[in-house]
């Protein structure tokens, strides 16, 4: 029998097309055919237009094991996908007198007449399934080409899309002989750009390497994700294993965490480790240090104060980030006092941070790219970091 091992997804509706709906079917799909091990080749929105349909349905067989739409399973004539699918088969739908019967009782049990248009909702062709929906008067189907090739046709509303998908399209899927087991290590960096990143791992980012390592810049770090598919004769676990250690070598000083850890996850574990609490006093950031880490570190946090600009000197000391951070310590009470003060600097952010911890004291002063928001962002992920280089030591 076919294995599957690439997929397609197209998602049906007009009013995807036209943005009053954002897709985000798609993207909990593929996802999800990732993560067993699917490549998935593409994803396409199509408005309700049968014959557009039907030959994105074609086209998406002719080159994927598994063809995966959403919506479009409605009862009104805008909704087309069942016409278009059949079509695609070259079958004709008929009412399942099961199916029928199962949707009227559903219009009984809420006392209201059972709409005509309602039955196409009962329809299946030779080649197809049913698949329940429990939420919903859109049962889905399974059709079985004649090729091996799988397409699944699911509601749209995620809410009714999600649970038939995990419950009874994957688990069938996964009989069926799904993707090939992927093995996948994240590694989060900090301090340095994607670019650089990219001339020290050279020839391990090759496009054909395997395993295959590839970099991901995202708000919070640049990931760095080192994976393989198994297969006969091939240790892809150790070799991915082998690839984290030799990725970790040279970005040594930037791994900060693994896999989806948030910064406050990891200052977290790190505070844990030690049976230590924090005290935060930030200047001029409007906050974001402790939106950034104090829903994640809850009562690790003994203190935290937000001021507006640097307060003036007193007892003799300029009111600088040391100061600040000893001062916070010592008012707010916990074993780390942590101070960050950002200042514009052209159009981007100078940041100023100071630890005090029983280790000692540390100040580091960087340049964070862009102000406003983004550098106040931006300047927390570097208070943070620094912040957690000084628990870990
Ligand atoms: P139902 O009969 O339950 O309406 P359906 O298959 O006809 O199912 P659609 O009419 O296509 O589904 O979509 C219904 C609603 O589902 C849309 O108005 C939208 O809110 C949501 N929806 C549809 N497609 C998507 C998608 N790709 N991502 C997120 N939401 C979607
Ligand atoms: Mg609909």
């Amino acid at each position: 029998m076919r294995l599957i091992h690439t997929a397609e997804v197209l998602s049906v509706g007009s009013e995807l097309t036209t943005g009053e709906t954002r897709d985000t079917n798609a993207g909990d799909l593929a996802r999800a055919l990732t993560e067993a091990g699917v490549v998935v080749a593409r994803m396409s929105s199509l408005p309700d237009d049968e014959p557009a349909l039907r030959a994105a349905i074609e086209a998406a067989l002719g080159r994927a094991d598994l063809v995966v739409l959403t919506g479009g399973l409605g009862p009104t004539p805008d909704d087309l996908t069942r016409e278009a699918v059949a079509a695609a088969a070259g079958e004709e739908p008929v009412v399942d007198r099961a199916l029928e019967g199962w949707l009227r009782r559903l219009f009984e049990r809420r006392g209201v007449p059972f709409p005509e248009a309602n039955l196409k909702q009962a329809w299946l062709i030779p080649s197809a399934r049913s698949i329940p929906n429990d939420r919903g008067t859109a049962p889905g189907w399974w059709v079985d080409r004649p090729d091996g090739r799988v397409v699944v046709a699911l509601p749209g509303p995620p809410r009714e899309m999600q649970p038939m998908w995990t419950g009874w399209v994957l688990p069938r899927l996964a009989e069926r002989g799904l993707g090939r087991s992927a093995v996948t290590v994240t590694l989060r960096t900090t301090g340095i750009g994607e670019s650089l990143i990219a001339d020290r791992l050279g020839g391990l980012l090759a496009r054909d390497a395997e395993p295959l390592v590839a970099t991901y810049a995202r708000a919070e770090a640049v990931d760095v994700r080192i994976s393989a598919h198994e297969r006969p004769g091939w240790d892809g676990r150790a070799a991915v294993e082998a690839t984290t250690a030799q990725v970790e070598g040279l970005l040594a000083g930037h791994v900060w965490a693994r896999g989806t850890t948030s910064w406050a996850e990891a200052v977290a574990e790190a505070l844990d480790r030690r049976a230590w609490r924090l005290s935060i006093v930030e200047v001029a950031t409007r906050g974001s240090v402790t939106a950034l880490l104090g829903e994640g570190l809850a009562d690790r946090i003994a203190f935290a104060e937000t001021l507006p600009d640097r307060p003036p000197a007193h007892d003799g000391h300029e009111a600088d980030p040391a100061h600040l951070a000893r001062r916070v310590l010592a008012a707010g009470g916990g074993d780390v006092g942590l101070a960050v003060e950002v200042r514009p600097r052209g159009g981007d952010m100078a940041v100023s941070v100071a630890v005090v911890d029983p280790g000692g004291e540390h100040r580091e002063r960087r340049l964070v790219f862009l102000g406003g928001d983004m550098g106040r962002g931006r300047a927390a992920i570097t208070a943070a970091a620094v912040l957690l280089a000084r628990i870990r030591a």
